[in-house]
């Protein structure tokens, strides 16, 4: 029963118990008299004695302890003491506990559900030590796990082998594993308070240990993948890039960006490689990676081979097929458009010609990866957006060998792959959740652009002024964005506002009453989110209520106000993708953040985004205020999630973590040497235990 509740934890082995990390620490080292608790500040844990002078028991509700020592006393008080609990308080009867004090409404002291160590501590010499906390397990009591953990820590401890060669660890200074385990799980009693509050906070050198090997398996797992792959093969595409360029700087509207330039040459040369391309285009939004993904595309077709564009909303799709017919027109670029809505018919017509080589680029939705698609000289996958794909579709574009041809002329070659994200992460983080993929930074936005205007609105006066700024844009023929955090109908104090009930009080009443209002949002079924959005987009609708749907790639020239209400309840990065939606006409963009929250902090979160408009900084905030885990699209993306999840005050760690990775692979890139070989096992268990990542390496 236990061991079944414990593998629901993914506790399986000894070595798992020796992972599973203590939330926190009760120091139980110092036996305090009754009559020195008042000088004791409230919440501190202590162990206490005393007879037990009465009790009482309110069956099924709660039980009070009466507690005496030299003329001072205590109340320990348990609400739905279990059957049978009183017994071990005999009235006269000696007892120790232990828990974090408190002041009861009557003035006394009282311990709220305090553990009993009255046999621990007669046991002991003096005091107890300082015991760790363990996240709960669901169906098994804290003391168990204390238990199994503290066992296995006997156990095996001495049998375990730091994975990590020892020249690694002297450089980095590093804990001996063994060591950190220790130390986390049964910290040493002379501990001071500084010293054990570090530890608390997972900030400890041996967490730090403890972080390194898990940044540092990950590593291992997905360079040696991206490696890998460099023994695969892929169409090598050789048409002269200078020419290619120079017939695109003709067509453009625009004058190429230099970060565009160079993102343009890394992927020309990356290209012209008989093995895949595995790159990561990040840039803000608005940095111009279509432009980037047309030029790349336009030298696949130059070298007589095939592209696939794929993106996450038909929408999306359309307008990228746009853009691509009408600059490419020019290029000599024969673009088709495969969505979910085309009839049967149309849908042939495409496939045929994709199929026949009549197309250079097929554009479309996850519609695209339907088996049927067949694209005979396909040498480029590039997935917009990615954000925004699950790992598992990427992963099958990844792999579209088999959309290559229906025989097996193609086996065994892969597409080059590059995907674009608007999602700006930091650097560091970026190599270490796409590991995988090289990375191109888009680090410059077109000239000319004016930032929207952000203004933080804190209580109803404030949001006033954000409504007048929509009815005004609505006024003069412009249309606006009012983006809530929920679909439902939350009801209540406290609970956020949806979209459902906002358009509805929006159309009732108030200044914007009379104007069209649509809706949207993720559990409207797709057919209809794309009619909404093509009505916004044609000018049909003057305002959007919307969920985070609209988040990304939406390009409306003629909205240029937005209003987010319930804004601290997003992420920064989120907010300034959404931002990005206004502004990109002529107009420049407004945006109103609206929050009731008192929280100060809520507002000074927000007004970061309000300074400024550089998506690296904000996402260096959020990475800052948040950790890593929350960093948006991480999640979506099936970027590895950390154990020891909290890489906020360990970002130098996982630099490190990358580096000595690549130094170490290469070496010994399949970590076949006898002193690697712990490490190889880890890194394969890390590799098994997350398909997902063997799929998306290819
Ligand atoms: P994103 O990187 O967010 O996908 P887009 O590729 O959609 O950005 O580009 C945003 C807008 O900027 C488009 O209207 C595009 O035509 C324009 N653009 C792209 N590159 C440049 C440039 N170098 N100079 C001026 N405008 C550009
Ligand atoms: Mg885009």
């Amino acid at each position: 029963m236990t061991t079944a509740r414990l593998a629901a934890q993914g506790i399986r082995t000894l070595g798992d118990l020796l992972m599973f990390l203590p939330r926190g620490y009760d120091d139980q080292r110092r036996v305090y008299a009754l009559s020195a608790l008042a000088a004791v500040p409230e919440g501190t844990t202590v162990v206490v004695r005393g007879t037990v002078r009465r009790v009482h028991v309110f069956p099924h509700r709660l039980m009070d302890v009466h507690l005496e020592q030299d003329g001072a006393s205590l109340r320990a008080r348990w609400f739905r003491p279990g059957r049978g609990m009183s017994k071990a308080y005999p009235k006269g009867g000696e007892v120790a506990l232990a828990g974090a004090v408190r002041w009861g409404t009557d003035g006394g002291a009282e311990l709220v559900h305090p553990t009993n160590v009255t046999s621990q501590l007669a046991n002991s010499n003096g005091g107890l030590g300082i015991r760790p906390r363990y996240p709960k397990v669901q169906g098994v009591p804290g003391r168990t796990v204390e238990k199994l953990v503290a066992a296995s820590l006997d156990r095996c401890i001495v049998d375990v082998v730091d994975p990590l060669p020892a020249v690694l660890r002297h450089r980095l200074k590093l804990a001996e594993l063994s060591k950190a385990l220790t130390s986390v799980h049964r910290p040493a009693s002379s501990l001071d308070e500084a010293a054990l509050n570090t530890l608390a906070s997972g900030q400890s050198e041996a967490h730090r240990r403890l972080a390194f090997d898990e940044a540092f398996v990950v590593q291992l797992a997905l360079r040696r993948a991206r490696n890998r792959t460099r023994t695969d093969s892929a169409r090598p595409c050789r048409a002269v890039a200078a020419a290619v360029l120079s017939e695109l700087r003709a067509q453009l509207p625009f004058v190429l960006t230099g970060a565009q330039g160079l993102a343009i040459a890394a992927i020309f040369a990356d290209l012209s490689r008989p093995f895949p391309m595995q790159r990561l285009l990040q840039g803000d939004v608005g940095s111009g990676k279509t432009a980037v993904a047309l030029a790349a595309s336009a030298l696949v077709a130059r070298s007589g081979c095939q592209v696939l564009l794929m993106a996450p909303t038909e929408i999306l799709a359309e307008q990228h097929a746009a853009v691509f017919t009408a600059l490419g027109a020019g290029l000599g670029l024969r673009v088709g458009l495969l969505t979910g809505s085309l009839k049967p018919a149309q849908r042939q017509a495409v496939l045929a010609r994709a199929a026949t080589g009549d197309l250079d680029v097929l554009i479309g939705t996850h519609a695209l990866l339907d088996g049927r698609v067949i694209l005979p000289a396909l040498a480029l996958a590039i997935v917009d957006e990615q954000q925004r794909f699950g790992v598992r579709q990427r992963a099958r574009l990844g792999r579209t060998a088999d959309l290559g041809s229906p025989a097996t002329a193609n086996a065994g070659i892969l597409p080059h792959l590059l995907v674009l994200s608007a999602t700006p992460i930091p650097r560091t983080l970026a190599l270490t959740l796409y590991g995988d993929l090289d990375l191109t930074t888009l680090d410059e936005l077109p000239p000319g652009r004016t930032p929207v205007v952000t203004t933080v609105c804190v209580g109803d006066d404030q949001q006033a002024r954000a409504y007048a700024a929509v009815a005004q844009a609505v006024a003069a023929g412009r249309q606006a964005f009012i983006v809530c955090p929920t679909v439902g109908t939350g009801a209540g104090p406290g609970s956020s506002i949806s979209v459902n009930t906002h358009a509805a009080r929006l159309s009732r009443s108030g200044i914007l009453k009379s104007a069209r209002i649509g809706v949207v949002h993720g559990q409207l079924d797709r057919g209809a989110q794309e009619r909404v959005l093509g009505a916004f987009r044609a000018g049909s609708l003057d305002i959007l209520v919307a969920t985070t749907v609209i988040e990304v790639g939406l390009d409306v020239p003629r909205a240029s106000v937005m209003v987010v209400e319930d804004a601290e309840r997003f992420g920064l990065a989120q907010l300034h993708q959404l931002r990005g939606r206004v502004g990109r006409g002529t107009e420049t963009g407004s945006c109103w953040l609206c929050t009731c929250s008192a929280a100060p902090e809520a507002g000074d979160r927000l007004r970061v985004l309000a300074a400024t408009t550089d998506g690296f900084r904000i996402a260096e905030e959020d990475l800052r205020l948040r950790g890593p885990g929350d960093i948006h699209g991480a999640e979506q993306s099936g970027a590895p999630r950390f154990r020891f999840g909290d890489f906020a005050g360990h970002v130098a760690l996982l630099d490190a973590a990358r580096v000595e990775a690549e130094r170490l692979l290469s070496v010994d890139p399949e970590l076949s040497s006898p002193i690697h070989q712990a490490l190889r096992r880890a890194v394969d268990a890390r590799w098994a235990e997350r398909p997902v990542f063997a799929e998306e390496a290819g």
